[in-house]
């Protein structure tokens, strides 16, 4: 099979011939139709020195061969990827937490991705995918399952307006599910114009340029009050003291974006306003079927998220220009 794989920090990434992967026992072997390229893909890829790798967490496809013990699933059959694997039987793997689990791996990472036209998935971490919602879609539950799980995890009432800021991929998939689970003001803070056009398109209901307008007091002109749900989608430094900053008291502040550098904050401002902060990462699997549910009903329409397609030959160079400010959001890979 054609895969693309990494060649070590700094390096492109290349498009080799691989053998077949085969399943093993409980496992369906896939055939990969999509797979979204996540702003982790780009960060691992420098910050890894391990080549050979074969990225990509956020794909679906069909199931290509079934493995010894694997009830329920046929050849040709639609899914999406948990891309988690974990022990199944500790109270996280119970709970469907499976980014909690003491021996949990993630496809894309340790096991090989969706950067490939095969891979091989446990079947219980498989999650079936009805026709009305197509491949581009079926790539985006993971993506989507990140946002709902923010927004579960977040001590809010659901029609409260919410303040997003950063209105990249994952601040687009906020917008969305926020709007789709009842919130009557989504506002969304980017200072790039095109990715404030995105996520209006997407579901917000206005957006702000933190560069030129201060953003408490513009939220406060539209909403009549301070933002009392922020949800930081952006993870470089300073943008927690910026959520803090801009918060409510008594506010809600989620804390989505992966910042893994040193970060300084004042814990008084957070302190003074007796602020609520979550920090979430992953999902559970129930994010992943409140997804699918909603793409299947069409109350969830996430078109205005994907803005190119590449195959895995042209994928290192596209990959490559994903590092460098783009236009795009969420790229997909068509193996
Ligand atoms: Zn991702
Ligand atoms: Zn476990």
């Amino acid at each position: 099979m054609r895969a693309t794989i990494t060649q070590g920090t700094g390096k492109l990434l290349e498009t080799v011939e691989l053998p077949d992967p085969e399943p093993l026992n409980g496992e369906l072997l896939i055939k990969i139709t999509a797979c979204g390229i996540c702003g982790s893909d780009l960060h691992l890829s420098d910050a890894l020195d391990f080549p050979g790798i074969v990225l990509g967490h956020e794909f679906c496809g069909e199931v290509a061969e079934t493995g010894p013990n694997v009830e329920g699933w046929r050849i040709g059959d639609r899914l999406a990827a948990f891309p988690l694997v974990g022990c199944g039987e500790c109270t996280f793997c119970l709970d469907g937490s499976t980014s909690k689990c003491a021996t949990s791996n993630q496809l894309g990472l340790q096991r090989p991705g969706g950067f490939a036209q095969y891979t091989t998935l446990a079947a219980s971490s498989a999650f079936r995918l009805p026709d009305r919602i197509d491949d581009h879609h079926g790539a985006l539950v993971e993506p989507l399952a990140v946002a709902h799980h923010a927004l579960e995890r977040t001590r809010r009432d659901p029609t409260a307006p919410v303040l997003i800021i950063g209105g990249g991929p994952v601040g687009a998939a906020v917008a969305l599910w926020a709007r789709h689970l009842g919130a009557k003001a989504v506002i969304v803070t980017d200072p790039v114009a095109h990715r404030r056009a995105l996520v209006e398109e997407a579901g917000a209901t206005a957006t702000i340029d933190p560069g030129t307008t201060d953003v408490a007091t513009e939220f406060a002109r539209i909403t009549g009050h301070a933002p009392g749900v922020v949800i930081e989608c952006v993870g470089i430094p300073g943008m927690i003291q910026h959520a803090f900053d801009v918060a409510a008291i008594d506010a809600a502040v989620t804390i989505v974006g992966v910042c893994i550098s040193q970060d300084q904050l004042v814990p008084l401002t957070a302190l003074q306003k007796e602020l609520n902060a979550q920090f979430v990462l992953y999902y559970r699997k129930q994010d992943f079927t409140a997804s699918i549910d909603a793409l299947t009903s069409g109350v969830l329409v996430p078109d205005a998220l994907i803005t190119g397609s590449v195959s895995l030959a042209d994928l290192p160079q596209r990959f490559q220009s994903l590092k460098q400010p783009t236009t795009d959001c969420k790229v997909m890979v068509e193996p």
